[in-house]
This record gives structure tokens, sequence and C-alpha cells, in this order.
């Protein structure tokens, strides 16, 4: 074996006691997404080592570049740990790229081995230089960057660093459950909270005729996006319908949005009970629409003692769209179907509703009855980023 994928935890390092919690589980992440292909992973305190097949290396690329705790990777060449076969190695690593200025960066955590790291870098830049021609060395502005780790069996020589995509390992922390439209936002929401290490699994609300079945199949497309960056997300259909037309039926027009959240955020509580999960997140952004004022958020988020995760809230819409043609769920989001909450915006929501007007407008209907209705009638699709089925089938 001649090269690895050489990966650094980052931010990991930091959690103390949590760290083989962290590495095992993004250890685990790791494993599953690359379980089609012919590699073998391994680790230590410091590093994880994945050997591979160099005609898979591209996706296999492709699916490290999504796994969350990740915050750097090389692909490193691997020889061991003596001086004569790391010179040999790093000229036959330089032999075919193009430069002319270089700087040799050597670290060293094996600790027995005969040079220190500044040492090192010197007699391989020596060896380099004796070896070329035409060459310099430039420690300030080098094209070309040569890095070394010395370990105990064996050291690692590489010339590229790449950007993982950060964060925590996906279940270091429990679940949350997302409320996931078709738009923009709330993708971007269920990305960011994956990013810290969250389970994620996804509810969306349909209110079928008002709503179409393409207006789902959108939610089930975002949702396999957003499934790209763990192993799978169950997303949960909840059927609105009586209740969304219970609401325009009793309450007051301009109070409409008001309670239709808090509606949402009652059957969310639910689902996250019944599911062992512990958060809602959602994609709520400070001053976005009427419904998303602090006044507004405070009166809806009134009904539910679990914690509400916004990791949107404080973007700009701008800031959230760069993010969601990132994470490739723009060009879905912004396909023109309603959804339940776009079907019925009266003209004039509220912008500072009152939790007294709320109650007393909810309570002109039975609306625990059909709560616990929704609740009992969700449909749960289980959903993967190769998910071929069509979509139609799924329900
Ligand atoms: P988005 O772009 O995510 O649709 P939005 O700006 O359109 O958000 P709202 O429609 O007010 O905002 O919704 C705010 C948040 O409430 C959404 O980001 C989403 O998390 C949740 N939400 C709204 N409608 C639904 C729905 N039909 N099903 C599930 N969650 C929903
Ligand atoms: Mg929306």
């Amino acid at each position: 074996m001649d090269r690895v994928i050489l990966i650094k935890y980052g931010e990991l390092s930091t959690k103390k006691g949590n760290r083989n919690f962290f590495i095992n589980t993004l250890y685990n992440n790791i494993k599953n997404k690359l379980n089609e292909y012919e590699v073998k992973i391994s680790k230590d305190r410091a590093r994880m080592y994945i050997e591979f097949k160099d005609q898979e290396l591209d996706k296999i690329k492709g699916k490290i570049d999504k796994i969350f705790g990740i915050h750097k990777y090389h692909i490193a060449y691997v020889v061991d740990t003596n001086i004569d076969d790391i010179k040999s190695k790093v000229l036959e690593v330089i032999k075919d790229v193009d430069f002319k200025t270089f700087k040799v960066d050597t670290k060293r955590s094996f600790k027995e081995f005969p040079s220190d790291s500044l040492e090192t870098s010197r007699i391989i830049g020596g060896y380099i230089l004796k070896n070329t021609n035409n060459i310099t060395v430039d420690v300030h502005n080098p094209e070309l960057l040569i890095q070394i780790e010395i370990r105990e069996k064996r050291s690692f020589i590489y010339l590229n660093d790449f950007q993982g995509s950060g964060g925590y390992p996906v279940g270091t922390q429990p679940k949350g459950f997302l409320m996931l439209s078709g738009g923009i936002d709330s993708p971007v929401a269920g990305y960011l909270a994956m990013k810290r290490g969250v389970k994620l699994e996804a509810v969306y609300f349909e209110a079928i005729p008002h709503t179409s079945l393409e207006a789902r199949n959108k939610v089930i497309t975002l949702t396999k996006k957003l499934a790209s960056y763990t192993d799978s997300i169950n997303l949960h259909v909840v059927n609105f319908t009586l209740i969304q037309e219970a609401i325009y039926k009793n309450c007051r027009g301009d109070y409409c949005i008001t309670i239709m959240r808090r509606m949402m955020y009652r059957i969310m509580e639910r689902i996250v009970k019944e599911r062992n999960g512990y958060v809602i997140v959602n994609g709520e952004s400070i001053g976005q629409v009427a419904s998303q004022t602090l006044v507004s958020m405070s009166v809806i988020n009134e009904v539910t003692n679990v914690p509400v995760i916004r990791p949107v809230a404080c973007l700009d819409k701008l800031e959230i769209i760069d993010i969601s043609k990132k994470i490739d769920t723009y060009e879905t989001s912004i396909l023109p179907y309603e959804d339940c909450c776009t079907v019925f915006v009266p003209k004039h929501p509220v912008i500072n509703p009152k939790i007294s007007i709320a109650e007393s407008e909810e309570n002109r209907f039975d609306y625990q009855t059909m709560i616990d209705d929704a609740v009992k009638n969700l449909n749960t699709i289980k959903i993967t980023d190769t998910l071929e089925k069509e979509f139609s089938e799924l329900l």
C-alpha cells in the first residue's frame, strides 16, 4: 500500500472526556458511508487512516467531503519510519510536480526519531536541493509545501490539504426533529443541525388536496439530499388537512398563521416525545415574515417546552441561499409548488400577536382530537441518498 487518506479530527480534540466516543462515532460513520468500497480503516487518538483502491479514490473523496467531524484530510504517501526511506520517497513523490520553490514542514510525534522536526526538514530539504535542478527553498511563500509526519512505525508525506465538512460526527448528539417544508430555509437549518452532530429526523406537514403530490416529492428530494450527510433520515409526513381547514373556518383571519404554527409545534412536541427526540429544529429566521417576528415566535413557542433550535435565526436570506446552493438544495427549494403555509396565507397576518387572542381563537374548535389523529396517522419513510424508487410508491 502506497497511499492512505489521512484524516485529522480538528475540533474533536478539544472534547477531552468524550474523545473516544467522538472518534468511535466518526469511525462508524465513515465505515457506513464507505461500505460499498474496498477500504481498510484504522484509527488512533490523533488520526484516522483509510487504505483505498486508486480507481475508487474520487468517489471515496466525494463521500468523505460530506462526513461531519472531518476538518482536514490529506492523500498521504506512506513510508517506513527511517530517514533514508523518507528521503527517497519524497524525491519520488515530487518528481512529477511542477514547482520552482518549496518548503519542507515536518511534524515529529515519534520523539525517539533521531532528528527533531526542524532538523528533519533541513535534511530532507538539502537532499531535494542536491538531487534536483533550478529549485530553491522559500520558507515564506513556497509554491510547493511538502509536509511530513513522523510517527512510530510509519511516516506520511503529503503535498495537499483537503478541507472536510467540519463540525461534529452525526450521532454525537441525540435525535432532533426538523420541521422540513419545501422552502429554502429549513433544509439549510437541517444541514447546520447535523453539522453539530445532531441525528436528524424530518417532519413534513401536508394538506392534500390543497397541497400537491409534487410538493411532497420536493420534500422527499430535499430529505434525500440531506441524507447524503448521514446514513438515512426518517421522514414523517403529517396529514394536516383537517386541522388547517378547521383553523380557516373557525379563527380570525389575521391569526390563522399564528394558530397554524402553534398546532404544528404541538404536533412536533408529541412526535419528539414519542420518538425519543430532544429538540425541534426549524428554519425560522428573525423578522423574515410576520410569523417570525420575535413576538410571533414567542407566542408560537409558548405551546411547548421542547427546546426549539433555529440554526438560521440570525442569518440573512442571502447567507441562507449561499448555504443552500453549497449543499445543493437550492434548485429543488425554488421549484414552484405550494406548501401548506403558502396556500392559506391571509392578506394581513398579525405581526404582534397576543397569546390570549391566539388561545381564545384556537379554542373555537376541538383541536386536541385532531392532533391525536394526526399523530396517530403519521406516515414514515426511511430515506437514504441512494433511494431510487418512484416517489409515489413510497406512501
Ligand atoms: P422555508 O423556506 O423553510 O419554507 P419560510 O421562510 O417559508 O421557510 P415559514 O413558511 O414561515 O418560513 O416556515 C418557517 C419554518 O417552519 C420553516 O423553515 C420550517 O422549518 C417550518 N415549516 C413551515 N411549513 C412547514 C411544513 N409544511 N412542514 C414542515 N415544516 C414547516
Ligand atoms: Mg415555507
